[in-house]
């Protein structure tokens, strides 16, 4: 079993990626290739957002947005710790200072109710991460943010093809960006992202700064990097486009199955085992299925003896990581911290049978009920 089975996917769509793998081979343009701008249109169209903008990796993404948005030193940009370290790390390396809210106990995403306290005259963005394939909370974040003229930009690095109120992810702020690596919801065949916004302005300057802060080739308007996404990987990544809506669909529905077989044994129903909430006005892609149970290490100890491979997404909050313990100016996310010392994902991707699914479950309720009364401080 795998943890996400890739193999199955290249498998189902083999002669389509091969054919758009040869194309480029064919024409030779490596670089801005014309799939780049394709894929983009493409994006946009799916998206609904105005402009779409390919880029080297998720974390290219959220420094790009960053740059263009103009952070620079002694800023502050309010985001969560509990996510990957990319969301921090961009602000840390414009020298501005990652502002740590806690997350709410069932979505573990940022809780906006606690967002409006840290606001202080050196704020210049909030940041929150769509965890685990599920939309923050945007319209309370958007609301906070306009109040006071901040732009929002949603980490939806896990979260593309995810819906909120009937809006893609990536379209439900000022900026979306997401992230092609090759296991998260829609992955190409290496490092890949995009930057999604409606604002002209923004997109013509990520452009820029995309290419070397160029506005025409060797004319430098603006401090840059080396960003691209590279035409093969954009190529892979429509080749894709044709099975995701039927991916998407096959995701809610094994997060579904593995919500209700979970539910409905009685082992797992206890303190010992619960499960994310996913709220009614949104949908999510599951990019990881995480479950909170006591004794994390054992029962993940368990289940990799029984062959089912585990991930724990993620166990040291941020502002406990040492690089980002300074940064963090000490902040305090007593939620977060209980969380990551009980979040388990469990094996997950469209192409999960329900058998092995089955077995998960199985295995899992087993491994609660054999480790319980040891608990997790
Ligand atoms: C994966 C991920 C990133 C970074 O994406 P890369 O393409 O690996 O650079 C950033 N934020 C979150 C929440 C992620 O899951």
């Amino acid at each position: 079993m795998h943890f996400i089975d890739l193999k199955t996917q290249y498998a189902a769509l083999k002669e389509a990626i091969d054919a758009r793998i040869q194309r480029v081979l064919d024409h030779g343009q490596y670089i801005m290739g014309p799939e780049v701008r394709e894929l983009e249109e493409k994006l946009e169209a799916w998206t609904g957002a105005k402009h779409c903008i390919t880029v080297a990796s998720g974390t290219e993404a959220l420094l790009i947005s960053l740059m263009a948005l103009g952070i620079r030193p002694g800023d502050e940009v309010i985001t969560t710790p509990f996510t990957f370290v990319a969301t921090a790390e961009v602000i840390v390396l414009l020298g501005a200072r990652p502002v740590f809210v806690d997350i709410q106990p069932d979505t573990c995403n940022i809780d906006p109710s606690l967002i409006e306290a840290v606001i202080t005259p050196r704020t210049r963005a909030i940041m929150p991460v769509s965890l685990y394939g599920q939309p923050a909370d945007m319209d309370e974040i958007n609301a906070i943010a306009a109040k006071h003229g901040l732009p929002v930009i949603e980490d939806a690095c896990q979260s593309f093809g995810a819906s909120y109120k009937g809006k893609k992810s990536c379209n439900l702020s000022t900026i979306g960006c997401t992230s092609f690596f090759p296991s998260k919801p829609l992955g190409c065949y290496g490092d890949g992202g995009a930057i999604f916004t409606g604002d002209d302005a923004l997109a013509k300057a990520m452009r820029e700064i995309r290419v070397h802060g160029q506005e025409r080739r060797y004319y430098h308007t603006r401090v840059g990097v080396g960003g691209r996404m590279d035409t093969l990987q954009c190529a892979i990544v429509l080749a894709k486009l044709d099975r995701f809506d039927w991916e998407i669909e096959r995701r809610k529905q094994l997060g579904t199955r593995y919500n209700n077989l979970i539910t409905a044994n009685c082992q797992l129903q206890t303190a010992h085992c619960q499960l994310p909430t996913v709220h009614s006005d949104r949908t999510s892609v599951y990019a990881q299925f995480t479950v909170f149970v006591e004794n994390r290490d054992a029962v993940a100890k368990r289940l990799n003896e029984q062959c089912i491979p585990t991930a724990v997404h993620y166990p040291v909050p941020l502002n406990q990581q040492p690089a980002y313990k300074a940064a963090s100016g000490g902040s305090v996310t007593p939620v977060s911290e209980h969380v990551a010392q009980r979040v388990v994902s469990l094996p997950m991707g469209p192409d999960l049978g329900f058998v092995d699914q089955d077995r998960i479950v199985d295995a899992l309720g087993q491994a609660v009920s054999a480790t319980a009364g040891t608990q997790t401080a």
